[in-house]
C-alpha cells in the first residue's frame, strides 16, 4: 500500500498552483481531487499523478471506478 506520509504530501498537479488540490485516498486504489474531480490511479503502489491520466476519469463517479485500476 501507499504510505500515509506520501498520501498527505501529494496534490493534484492540475490544481495545485491555484487551489489546495487535496486528494481523497479511495479504496487504496485511487486519489481523487477534491477541487476538479480528476482521479489518479494507484498502480502497484505507485500513484500516477499525470494530468492526462486524471482527465480520463474525471467524468466517472467514484463508485464506478474499477478497483484495481486497469493497466495503462
Ligand atoms: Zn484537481
Amino acid at each position: 500500500m501507499v504510505s500515509q506520509e506520501l498520501i498527505e504530501i501529494l496534490r493534484c498537479p492540475a490544481c495545485v498552483r491555484e487551489k489546495p488540490g487535496l486528494l481523497e485516498y479511495y479504496k487504496e486504489a485511487w486519489l481523487i481531487c477534491q477541487d476538479c474531480g480528476r482521479k489518479y490511479p494507484i498502480r502497484e503502489d505507485i500513484p500516477v499523478m499525470l494530468i492526462e491520466e486524471g482527465d480520463k476519469w474525471v467524468q466517472m463517479a467514484k463508485e464506478s471506478l474499477p478497483v484495481p485500476p486497469p493497466r495503462a
